[in-house]
């Protein structure tokens, strides 16, 4: 095993020449959909130019030959920020190398590399270090995280514990929708949270876009090799009245183009139904499907494969009539004989103690507030990432 790693690192090493010069690779840290990330120590020991991070990632002891500022050896324990204003820091820097697959489309890196370049600047986002390209291969090097896995934390993770975890990731999206941008992929594995830290940074902008690219980026997708073939998907909003629960019903209509990417269980609704036009506020209803998880202890909280399902399930929850209504909104039709969707739906405090019997003591109200304001069904209605941070859940922390 520990020689196929090896294997592994020659082999990127040999992809891009010069890498081994300035990193050394220490293994692998993730696989997603698009790339593979590498742990590496940045042998330039080059300074980043935004001094929050200096706070987050100057976590090792300083070595011998450093000039601290009259600081005593020992001092740092970690977790004292230390600014370096004027003076080079000669420690070595934690890097995560970002090897994305050559099946991408090259719109799609280059669009991912300049989003990146574009958050630099908040202490939420992960900021780029660099990228390199040789052929179709390209790397994008991204300051390390220590982090913990959600698989293990939202078990037991203690209410106070969540504010923390949503000020960050909020705090993250308030930035990046301030600059127009939406990430489009919201979830756990694209939030970097450390617990004991309690700070988390959000990365991958594979699937981010502008808020004003969205016709553009719906062109490009027709001519392009590698995009999801789904966006070519026929659009069904209803479901046969007389037919077998859930089948949809022929539709003759043309498909609906619009951007569906994203991870199946937190699409917002307006996502699931192929609205061409969509905003930021797709991100704040993933946030809220992180909240639901953490507060009935299910990850994944909903199950569905396909959007059809996906709406169904999210109907199951919100009840027939609220959904109908909001969908009837969004300009589009509900219509749905599936004895599971009652008229009325289910509160999310009967949900969250259902599934969690004996999990919390007890509940702060403002929870399932913020609960409902995330998840509003209607786009429009969905709080704000800047207001749900001085919601009294987050704010009181
Ligand atoms: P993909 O587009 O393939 O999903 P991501 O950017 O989400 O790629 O990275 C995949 C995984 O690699 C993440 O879920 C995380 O575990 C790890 N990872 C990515 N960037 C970093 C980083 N800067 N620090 C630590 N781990 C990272
Ligand atoms: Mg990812």
């Amino acid at each position: 095993e520990g020689e196929e790693a090896q294997e592994e690192i020659r082999e990127l090493e040999e992809l891009i020449p010069g890498l081994a010069d300035q990193y050394r690779l220490l293994g692998r840290i993730g696989e997603g959909t698009f790339s593979t990330v590498y742990k590496a120590i940045d042998l330039r020991h080059e300074r980043y130019d935004n001094s929050e991070w200096t706070m987050i990632f100057d976590s090792s002891p300083p070595r011998p030959e450093h000039d601290g500022s009259g600081s005593g050896s020992g001092s740092n324990d970690g977790d004292t920020p230390r600014r370096r204003h004027g003076t080079a820091s000669r420690r070595a820097r934690v890097v995560a190398i970002k090897k994305i697959y050559g099946t991408s489309s090259p719109v799609r890196i280059a669009n991912e590399i300049s989003i990146l370049s574009d958050l630099r600047g908040s202490r939420f986002v992960v900021p780029l270090v660099t990228a390199m390209r040789r052929r179709d291969q390209v790397v994008v090097v991204l300051p390390y995280f220590r982090n913990d896995d959600f698989r293990r934390f939202y078990l037991d993770l203690p209410v106070a514990e969540m504010r923390w975890y949503l000020a960050s990731l909020l705090g993250a999206l308030q930035f990046t929708h301030a600059k127009g941008i939406m990430h489009r992929d919201i979830k756990p594995s694209n939030f970097l949270y450390d617990v004991r830290r309690r700070h988390g940074v959000l990365v991958d902008f594979g699937l981010a876009e502008r808020e004003g690219d969205q016709e553009a980026t719906r062109i490009r997708s027709r001519h392009s090799l590698h995009m999801d073939s789904s966006t070519a998907a026929r659009l069904f909003t209803s479901f046969d009245q007389r037919g077998r629960p859930g089948v949809p019903r022929k539709d003759t209509r043309p498909g609906l183009r619009a951007n569906r990417a994203g991870t199946r269980g937190f699409r917002a609704p307006e996502v699931l139904l192929k609205i061409p036009r969509q905003s930021v506020a797709i991100d704040i209803w993933s946030v809220g499907v992180i909240l639901l998880c953490l507060l009935t202890r299910r990850f994944p909280f909903f199950q569905s494969t396909d959007d059809t399902e996906a709406l169904l399930e999210i109907a199951v929850l919100y009840g027939r009539l609220e959904m109908e209504r909001a969908v009837a909104g969004l300009g589009r039709t509900f219509l749905t004989n599936v004895p599971t969707v009652k008229d009325r739906g289910i509160r999310f405090e009967s949900l969250a103690k259902a599934y969690n019997a004996e999990g919390f003591p007890s509940l702060p109200p403002e929870i399932f507030d913020l609960l409902r304001r995330l998840l509003a069904l209607s786009p429009a209605a969905r709080i704000s990432a800047a207001d749900a941070l001085s919601h009294p859940f987050v704010a009181n922390r």
